[in-house]
């Protein structure tokens, strides 16, 4: 039987994505090639995230939809993986609604998957889900070869426990890997064709402390902009707390270091900071920004915010509009609050209604798109270096790349581009993408 298909679904950020690859690598190792359709597989495997409760809501009707086809197609292997799975508690309700799953694992577990799949394969169902982190596993392989941009995982975990958030409790204490363990990765990758990685951690700017290692995370980023044939490094996410001036030098000295801050805010108020845990003020965040321009004039600034946190009045919420109004953001990630049970936010008295919380967001997202647009506008006529990564998915006929501010630029040019630096001149502008001309 060699030609059996996996079907891996992803939901969830970036490390969520780089785990799915992980699944997907130990499945084709076992045989099961990669498709997109699950109806042609004989293994969906979905990478569940649980940071909000409507992503959740997506995901438990993804696996009910499952059920039908495990109906017609009985040897069919469902595997649900990943941060939903690994909230304390929670696995004998989902076990109880979806029936139909064979494979049930959470986020410590990755590396005993070709044995659960083994084990399914004989017809049994099984669950494993480690209560806690074990060592950092080194084994993240890739599905595919020669990707030209790849997440690289520096760390895993977080400790901040901001008290919205529940990864601190499905993700596990921060771990960072050795800088040579990810050294050696990153040039293997290049070997392969990789030309971008972005680094991945929950706050990369804690990059090593805990672990005791002696070079911090602008030290690290100073190593790998000097592999060969890299073309850029990204990183994400920046907590504003530990947003170091040394972090902001090594940006700006660093050749292939991209000028793209993603720092989070989550509110604008100081009342509403301080109830999140963020370890911060907004002058605080205000002065980071400020530094981070100084030395870098063309820094783009992008941020995530979160609106209807408990007690949130309609002067916080002002708050956050100002910051917006004020900060030259080029994007940003916006959320209604979410309560997630067993985070500290959860007990919280004065939680918001869902209205006030749909209009809070509305508005928001109305100020921000109108910042995001003028802020493209102002990109027209220049011209910009772009990393080419392929066919664009709107248009067929054009390609697809990005500036080092990460913004998407569709322009027309022959596949040959593709993995190459090219100039292009922006000439208009919507919302999400740009469109230019090559140079
Ligand atoms: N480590 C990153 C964020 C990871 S979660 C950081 O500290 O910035 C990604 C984003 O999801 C967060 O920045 C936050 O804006 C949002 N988020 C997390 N928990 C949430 C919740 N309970 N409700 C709404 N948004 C949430
Ligand atoms: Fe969640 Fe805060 Fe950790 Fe980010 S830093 S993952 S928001 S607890």
């Amino acid at each position: 039987m060699n030609n059996k298909k996996v079907c891996t679904i992803s939901y969830g950020c970036q490390m969520s994505e780089r785990d799915s690859e992980t699944l997907t690598a130990i499945s084709n190792n076992m045989g099961y090639s990669r498709t997109n359709d699950p109806a042609e597989a004989d293994l969906v495997i979905i990478n569940t995230c649980c940071v909000r409760e409507s992503a959740e809501n997506k995901i438990i009707g993804k696996i009910g939809q499952l059920k039908h086809m495990k109906d017609k197609k009985p040897s069919l292997i469902i595997a649900v993986a990943g941060c939903m799975v690994q909230q304390p508690g929670i696995l004998e309700k989902l076990q109880k609604r979806a029936p139909h799953v064979d494979i049930w694992t959470g986020t410590f577990d990755y590396h005993k998957f070709e044995e659960l799949l083994q084990t399914s394969q004989e017809g049994k169902k099984i669950a494993c889900i480690s209560e806690k982190e074990t060592e950092v596993s080194e084994a993240v392989p890739l599905a595919e070869k020669g990707k030209l941009r790849v997440n690289v995982n520096i760390m895993y975990g977080c400790d901040n426990y901001c008290a919205y958030c529940i990864v601190p409790y499905v993700r596990g204490r921060e771990r960072s890997r050795p800088k040579q363990i990810i050294l050696d990765e990153i040039k293997s990758l290049v070997d392969s064709g990789c030309r971008e990685v972005t680094l991945l951690g929950q706050n990369v700017n804690s990059y090593g402390k805990k672990d005791g290692f002696d070079y911090d995370f602008s030290d690290l980023l100073q190593e790998i902009d000097k592999i060969d044939g890299l073309f850029r490094v990204r990183f994400m996410t920046s907590h504003p707390k530990d947003l170091s001036d040394q972090l902001i030098a090594a940006v700006a000295g660093g050749e292939h270091l991209c000028e793209h801050f993603h720092l989070p805010f989550q509110a604008g108020s100081n009342h509403i900071l301080e109830a999140m845990n963020r370890n911060y003020t907004r002058e605080y965040y205000l002065e980071r920004v400020h530094r981070i321009l100084e030395e870098i004039p063309a820094a783009r600034l992008t941020t995530d915010i979160i609106v209807g946190f408990p007690g949130e009045t309609e002067e916080d919420f002002e708050q956050t509009l100002d910051l917006v109004r004020t900060v030259p953001f080029t994007q940003a990630f916006t959320f209604m609050y979410s309560k997630r049970s067993g985070t500290a936010a959860a007990g919280l008295p004065d939680q918001i209604p869902l209205e006030v919380k749909k209009r809070r967001l509305q508005k928001l997202m109305e100020v921000q798109n109108a910042r995001s647009l003028a802020w493209r506008n102002n990109m027209l006529d220049q011209h910009y270096e772009i990393l080419v990564e392929g066919q664009s998915k709107t248009n067929p006929e054009s390609l697809t790349g990005r500036t080092r501010g990460n913004e998407i630029v569709v322009f027309k040019g022959s596949e040959d581009l593709i993995g190459k630096l090219i100039n292009v001149r922006i000439d208009s502008a919507n919302s999400w993408t740009l469109f230019g001309t090559m140079m």
